[in-house]
Order: structure tokens, then sequence, then C-alpha cells
């Protein structure tokens, strides 16, 4: 007896510590809610069998035994509250699932109004020794009822160890094991027509076991920590996530996926919206690529086939806002083939576009004239007027150039004060009036100094592709002439080539191999 009372009085201390350490954090964690009236429907499930234990008066006892019969249903029901509170079911949301999570301890308790439910509770019979108490069919039922609550919160958390993040798998199966103790305890005395006396000790012995568990670190963490569900995890991704099943029909998709569909006018999964088919998708979304929204972002799209442990199969199809890389690679893009001072392409922009375009002529499609620009006595201008001065010079160089381009132009800055334009399309001729004003335009022009108005002239040279050429011919060509009109006197124009070039209409220009 002293034994029991000894059982019953460590479940009453641990339930009301464990209930009391419970209820302060009940308010940073709803959770633990459904475990503290577990706790607290324990530990008076527990004081109950400690009056049973104590009194002499069997009429007390029997009492004291039907009265647990709400606390041992809520506790059960506190185990379902929990497995669905784990699980993350939605229905969890649904007044049904309430109701039947209520119903047990809510009968148990309507049932003690009803005589008759009491006397099939638990009887006072006359044994050998004098009255004894046992229990009766509606204990029976109660048990099953009870037992059956908490099965299937057990299998609601066992349930959820699929879903739920690896590290907590473990830990949702000791949990599972856990919380199912004491019903197997009371459903075993039970099997085992126990007297009611036992019934109650072996529900607190097991309580009292699980509450030293409970309190173990894994178990506690296992509370803020799992099963985190998977939907949580991809509405707070900011990268678009659309989950299609082997039909190819839309079966989950998270915020930023649903705000992008929204983009494009689409409903998807809300209630009544028809059922997505990926093929139904925007086009866009179709496939793997870099593609705009319609509000103006761009979005890295990715198709990825999933395989799933069941064999099944799945397509995810991801959206990643890649409006801020793009630019960015943009800009680096354009950094990497423009020259900083002056603005104009660099020679890694003219090596990407020279072979193409000389080949298109040395094939006879499309003409191309090379225009070469040296400023003349630069050196001196510098020394002159300082390095500050002649970068303004070629950066004033550079704007006058620019000004006399047409779209499909090239502008390189070639060298420190050389300049390249590439002009497709035009032959040496037509070149040579526009050469002449681009060198009659930059010996007028003035960048001021310190010690006055700096001006400066150019030697231009031009050459135009011919049949056969190769990138070098031309650039040596044009550079030649440029030489040409240095020797001549600087300040001038030499044309390569002038009498032959533009004679013919390109179409027709004979392969002249004396040119090369
Ligand atoms: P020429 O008429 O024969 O072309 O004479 P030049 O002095 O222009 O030719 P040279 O090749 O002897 O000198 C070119 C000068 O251009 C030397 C160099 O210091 C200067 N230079 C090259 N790049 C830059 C630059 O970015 N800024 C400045 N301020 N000067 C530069
Ligand atoms: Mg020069
Ligand atoms: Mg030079």
């Amino acid at each position: 007896m002293s034994f029991q009372v000894t059982l019953l009085a460590l479940a009453i201390v641990v339930g009301t510590t464990t209930s009391v350490r419970y209820a302060m954090r009940s308010r940073e964690l709803r959770l633990v809610l459904a475990i503290l009236a577990a706790c607290v429907a324990m530990t008076i499930w527990a004081v109950s069998g400690l009056v049973m234990a104590l009194t002499s008066d069997v009429q007390v006892e029997r009492l004291a035994f039907i009265a647990s019969f709400p606390v041992s249903g809520a506790a059960a029901a506190s185990v379902l509250w929990y497995g669905l509170a784990v699980s993350q079911r939605r229905l969890f949301r649904s007044r049904w699932v309430w109701a039947l999570i209520a119903a047990e301890p809510v009968l148990a308790a309507a049932a003690l109004a009803v005589p008759a439910c009491r006397a099939g509770m638990a009887a006072v019979v006359e044994g050998p020794g004098g009255p004894v108490l046992v229990g009766g069919p509606v204990l029976n039922v109660h048990a099953v009822l009870a037992g059956s609550l908490t099965v299937i919160g057990t299998l609601l958390l066992i349930g959820s160890r699929e879903r739920s993040a690896t590290g907590f798998r473990g830990r949702l199966a000791f949990a599972a094991m856990l919380v199912g103790l004491p019903t197997v305890a009371v459903v075993a005395a039970v099997v085992t027509r126990a007297d009611p006396l036992s019934i109650q000790v072996a529900a607190a012995t097991a309580f009292t076991l699980v509450s030293f568990f409970a309190l173990s670190r894994p178990v506690e963490a296992m509370e803020f920590g799992a099963p985190i569900g998977s939907d949580d995890v991809l509405s707070a991704l900011e990268d678009a996530v659309l989950v299609f099943d082997v039909r190819g029909v839309l079966v989950q998709a998270n915020a930023a996926a649903r705000e992008l569909l929204d983009a494009w006018g689409v409903a998807a999964l809300d209630r009544g919206s028809p059922e997505l088919l990926a093929s139904a998708l925007p086009e866009p979304l179709r496939s793997t690529g870099v593609v705009g929204t319609p509000d103006g972002r761009l979005l890295d799209i990715r198709i990825r086939e999933l395989r799933l442990s069941d064999g099944r199969a799945a397509q995810v199809t991801t959206g990643r806002d890649v409006t801020v890389v793009e630019e960015l690679r943009a800009r680096l893009a354009e950094q990497a083939e423009t020259d900083g001072l002056t603005g104009l392409y660099n020679r890694h922009h003219l090596e990407l576009v020279l072979s193409s375009l000389v080949a298109r002529a040395a094939v006879g499609l499309v003409p191309l004239t090379a225009v070469m620009i040296d400023v003349d006595r630069f050196k001196q201008v510098n020394d002159t007027f300082g390095h500050a001065v002649g970068d303004r010079v070629l950066v004033a160089v550079a704007k006058a150039l620019r000004e006399g381009v047409r779209a499909g132009d090239v502008l390189v800055r070639f060298g420190g004060e050389e300049f390249l334009a590439l002009l497709p399309g035009a032959h040496a001729a037509d070149v040579a009036a526009r050469a002449e004003r681009w060198r009659s335009t930059l010996a007028e022009l003035r960048v001021a100094s310190e010690q006055g108005p700096v001006g400066v002239t150019v030697s231009i040279g031009v050459a135009e592709a011919s049949r056969g050429d190769n990138p070098d011919d031309l650039l040596s060509r044009a550079d030649k002439a440029m030489y040409e009109a240095k020797v001549g006197g600087r300040d001038r124009v030499v044309i390569a080539n002038a009498m032959l070039a533009p004679q013919l209409p390109f179409e027709v220009l004979p392969d002249i191999p004396s040119l090369r």
C-alpha cells in the first residue's frame, strides 16, 4: 500500500512541477498547451489515485475512481491534440477535430451525471475480505475510447516522421513512444482485470517515467523544432516553387510562386480555381532560362524532375529573382568591354566584333571600312599641360568622335591616344568625307587648361576591307595609312587603296589578290 502511495505521490509532485514548467512556456509556444493539458490531467488523475489509496471507505474510493474518468479522457485527448499539432495537419484547424478531441472527456463527465452510467463505471461488491471496488463495462468502453485517442495521436506523431527534418525523426519516434506509454499501462491493467487502484497506479507510474523523459533535451528541443512543415519552409523562400505531380497538375505552390502566377493573372490552388497543368503555365515559366516577368523582373527558371522514394515522379519548377544579379552582370560585361577614361569600347570588345565584321566583308557580304585616328604630338600636350589636361583632351576627342558615328559603327580606344572606328556598310570613299569632317572638327576642338585653351590635331588613316582580308590585314593597312598621314605632315586623312576599292559596287568586287 505504502509503495502505491509513494508512486502516486511521486506522480503528483512530478506532474505539478512539469505542469508549472510547461505553463510558463506555453506563452512562447502554443504546442506546449497540449502537453500542459496532458500533464494537468495526469496529475489530477494521480490525485484521484492517491485519494483511493489513502481512504479506507470504499464508497469514497469509488467516487474518486469514477471522478478520474473525465481527466483520464482529457489526458488521452491531449495526446491526440499534441499529435495533431506536431503533425501540422490542416484538419487541426477544423472545428470537427476539436469536437473529436473534446468528445471523450466531455462524454465521461456527462456519464458521471447519469446514475446508470456511474454504476457501470465501477461498483462495490462484496468480496471475501469485505466490500471491494471493481470496474464495470463503462470502464472498458472508456479505456477503449481513450486508448483510441492516444493511438491516433501516436500514429500522427509517427506519420509526421516522414515529413519532418531528418534530424528530428528519431526524436519524433521517441516522443511517440513516450506519449503512448501511460495508455499501454492503463489498457494492460484494464485487460488483466487489475483492481481500480492498480489502474491508477499504473497510469501514474507510466506518467512519472514519461515526465522524466519528456524533460530530456531531445524531446524538449523537438517541441520547438520538429517537424516544421515543408509548406512553412517553402513559403519562407523568396524563390518561387511550383510542384507538379506525375499527371503534370500543380499540387503545390509557395507564396512567391502564387505571387508570380498572379503577375500573369493566373489563379492557382485557390478554392474554385481550375487545375493548373504544367503545360498551361505562362509561356516563360515552361522552360529553363532567364525570363522577364510582367512586373519587370528577371527570373531564372529551372525545371527539375523529382523521383520520390516511393517511385512516383514529380516536376519542380523554381523561379529565382535574378534582376539585380543580371543587371550587375550586364554592367560588368559592359565595363569589361569599355574604356574607363573615354567610355568608348576597348580592345577586348574590338576582338569580339572585329573578326566577324571582317569575315562578312571578306566574303563580299557587307563592306567594312576601318578608320585609325591618332592624336598628333600628344606627348607634347602631356609634357606642356600635364597628364590631367592630356586626359581631358582624350575625353573631348572621344566625345567628338562619338558624335560622328552612326548606329552600328564601332568606336574603340585602340591605344593611348589612338582611336579606331569600324564602319560596317561603308566603303572607304564614302568615309573620306566623314574622316575629313572628324579631322577638321577635332582640329577646332579646344580644352581649357590653366595655361589657356589646348588644341590638338589628328592624323587619320582609312582602309577598306578587301575580299579575303583577315583582321590584321585591315588594321595594318589602316595603320599604314595613318602613318603616311603622319609622314605627310600630320593633321590629314590618308585613304589606303582609295583608287581601287570604291570603284565597283561591293557585290561585284573582283578578287584582287594583290591587295592582300
Ligand atoms: P605622334 O604625332 O607621332 O603620334 O606623336 P605622339 O606624341 O602623339 O606619339 P607618342 O606615341 O610618342 O606619344 C603618345 C603619348 O600619349 C605618350 C603617352 O604618355 C600619352 N598617353 C597615352 N595614354 C595616355 C592617357 O591615357 N592619358 C594621357 N594624358 N596621356 C596618354
Ligand atoms: Mg600620337
Ligand atoms: Mg600613337
